[in-house]
């Protein structure tokens, strides 16, 4: 999926939990009855002066982080049980998989497949030889971008990042994608940063590199040429990636050329050849980032062919790692876990299988998962909350007072006209040329890759697909995708501590319900504002209404630079402006939808709170978490997303409602005069 507009970023892991094997059985009890919880509120600290804190304080010094997992919190618990619920699902696949037309049978061998370590131990990295052998007889750079081409009908492209998705400006017609790719850490930044803890980082990539090749029998000191050689190459590509904020900008990253034209950027690429090799026909591509090509075609003469040989050979067998032996798993989690996450243990294999069988057969395994999960009444109940926030909007759009009349009318346009997705694709994908057996699990991967790319390459010539869900049923997010105007909330998000069917409304209107805000006010946050109400790429602003859009987001951006994690290390209120406003947005809107509902007009009390004080309350708990140093720093470095604590103290500190509810005034930390606070939806 293209955009990032994501609840989340980041894949919660899981801890070790016993896979209970009571299947939840539909009944009229309540699963739980308190819904917020006393025990973690620190009532030494003043609300005004961080309400995170004075809410989740005690649950903050009392828990510490499980060693298998980067953080911990009640979104990490809900992970928990959800792939304790999907663990019931394998291990009943595995046992019933005897159809092989069946989904039991592709879900279930999958899981045996990778449940059986023997085997994939007895392989070594036997499965990726065949792609080593093709690499090691490159003789030239033409030959290298010929292999590079062809693999992406198996899974192995490189050097292209290539995709197909709606064309930005044409949102009907899928086009041709070329973004800028070819590094192996998080982003550009990465290779140039030389502060101590960047530099901890590089080494460690470097190790990683050529622990890699010493497992394919190098010697340690070739290894590490090697390895260096690598690093150097990325770094030179790295200069020709983009930012992060950068990246930001759709209409700087919409760049369409004729197939010749873009030829033309790369005179030494034979890209007729590539496509056919792709099996790629198209007169028209969309290159996100023309610099990386131009500086590839360089590249690609000016390097010595063995150092991309190295290249190519090194991120077969990284991309690989995570199906191989424990050696190649161990290394892999020795960077990627402990060094950029802090990570102190592998975790369980059930739960890894979880995931990439989610990631695999996720439309399979979904079909289980809502079946066994999903309570019909619980889409109803979103789609009414849904709607509730939706009329809210439209109020608070008509009466804005910044912006014009004209601006206003396409607004509303684009409002009324969001795809309002829940729970689960009304259409299933098909996987009938997927081949899963159950003792070949890296092949079981490839079968999905080359279905994958199938999939995609068919796209092309055909109109959108708008019914397509960019997330599989069990996935704990939401997404705004502005190609298609709408709005989505996976089956898995619609559980606690987001929603629950038995909570006062209260409960969820600040927890769901401010995820329901988050996702609309990114159809008009500083990227989805560029789409129309179709999902076309496509200026609907008036110039003024444009300029006041920026400076009031201005507002939001120094609001956000202020907040610090670690003691120094600053939010990047830029990279993080999309989610801010629509946390900003969301929480507000929320907060007018709560008052709308009985316990909304009522002053009554439940466990001690007024109903707006246990709106402000619920949302501490969806972003109750801590986290460790490492993944915080890899965070403010890649999340689009700013830290949980400011996820609730960055919105409430600019609603006067949260102040007269918790009696915030001048002096406490999170007070802010009327002037500074940002009014933008
Ligand atoms: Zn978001």
């Amino acid at each position: 999926m293209k955009s990032s507009n994501w609840l989340w970023l980041t894949v919660l892991a899981v801890t070790v939990a016993a896979c209970n094997n009571k299947s939840k059985e539909s009944s009229e009890a309540p699963e739980r009855t308190v819904f917020f919880d006393k025990s973690a509120m620190d009532t030494t600290v003043k609300p005004g002066d961080n309400f995170f804190m004075y809410a989740n304080g005690a649950w903050v010094k009392k828990t510490k982080i499980p060693a298998s997992e980067t953080g911990w919190g009640s979104a990490y618990v809900l992970r928990d049980k959800n792939e304790a619920n999907i663990h019931h699902i394998l291990d009943y696949a595995a046992a019933h998989d005897d159809t092989t037309a069946s989904i039991n049978q592709k879900v279930g061998d999958m899981f045996k497949s990778g449940m059986d370590t023997a085997a994939i131990e007895k392989l070594g990295y036997d499965p990726v030889k065949p792609q080593l052998v093709k690499i090691a007889a490159v003789k030239d750079y033409k030959e290298l971008v010929k292999l590079a081409a062809d693999g992406f009908k198996t899974g192995d492209g490189f050097l292209f990042g290539f995709y197909i998705s709606p064309d930005d400006r044409i949102s009907m017609k899928n086009a041709a994608h070329f973004d800028q790719t070819g590094l192996n850490l998080p982003n550009r930044d990465y290779y140039f940063k030389t502060d101590s803890a960047s530099k901890k980082i590089l080494d460690a990539y470097v190790k990683y590199i050529a622990k890699l090749f010493t497992l394919t029998g190098v010697d340690a000191a070739t290894a590490a040429t090697k390895a260096a050689g690598i690093l150097k190459l990325e770094t030179a590509i790295a200069k020709s990636h983009l930012t992060p904020v950068q990246l930001r900008d759709p209409v700087k990253n919409y760049n369409k050329f004729t197939a010749g034209d873009f030829q033309k950027q790369m005179p030494d690429i034979d890209l007729s050849d590539a496509f056919k090799r792709m099996d790629l026909r198209t007169d028209t591509v969309l290159v996100g980032q023309p610099a990386y090509y131009k500086a590839l075609d360089g590249l690609l003469k000016s390097q010595s062919i063995d150092v991309w040989k190295d290249k190519a050979t090194f991120e077969a067998l990284s991309g690989a790692s995570t199906y191989l032996s424990k050696a190649f798993r161990d290394a892999h989690f020795d960077f990627f876990g402990k060094i950029l996450n802090g990570q102190k243990q592998q975790r369980d294999r059930w739960k890894l299988l979880s995931e990439d069988i989610d990631n695999g057969l996720g439309e399979l395994l979904g079909q289980l998962y809502v079946q066994k999960y999903f309570p019909p009444d619980a889409k109803k109940r979103m789609l009414d909350l849904v709607n509730n926030l939706q009329a809210v909007y439209k109020q608070r759009i008509e009466k804005l007072d910044w912006m014009s009349p004209e601006t206003k009318k396409r607004a509303l346009e684009k409002l009324a006209a969001f795809t309002k997705k829940i729970g689960y694709p009304d259409k299933w994908k098909k996987y009938d040329d997927v081949q899963i057996s159950k003792g070949a699990y890296y092949q079981n991967e490839q079968s999905i890759a080359a279905h994958n790319y199938r999939e995609m390459i068919n796209k092309m010539g055909k109109p959108v697909d708008r019914s397509e869900w960019g997330m599989t049923p069990p996935t704990i997010d939401a997404y705004n995708n502005p190609l298609f105007n709408e709005i989505v909330f996976p089956a898995g998000i619609l559980q606690f501590p987001f929603f629950d069917k038995d909570a006062d409304d209260a409960i969820n209107y600040g927890a769901i319900g401010v995820v329901i805000g988050h996702e609309m006010t990114h159809g008009f946050d500083d990227e989805g504002r560029q789409y129309d109400k179709d999902g076309n790429l496509k200026d609907w602003w008036t110039k003024e209404d444009a300029a006041k859009f920026k400076a009031r987001v201005k507002v939001l951006i120094d609001q956000y630079s202020q907040f610090t994690v670690l003691g120094n290390l600053h939010v990047n209120g830029e990279l993080t402006q999309g989610e801010n406003l629509a946390d900003v947005g969301g929480a507000m809107i929320a907060y007018q939808a709560f008052k709308n509902t009985p316990e909304g007009k009522s002053d009554t009390k439940i466990d001690g709170f007024t109903p707006d004080q246990r709106f402000f309350l619920s949302l501490t708990t969806v972003w109750q978490s801590k986290i460790r140093d490492e993944a915080a720093r890899m965070r403010i470095n890649v999340d689009p997303h700013s830290p949980p604590m400011y996820r609730v103290n960055g919105p409430f500190s600019n609603m006067p409602e949260f102040y007269k509810a918790f009696n915030v005034k001048p002096g406490d930390k999170m007070y802010r005069d009327e002037k500074d606070r940002v009014k933008v939806w």
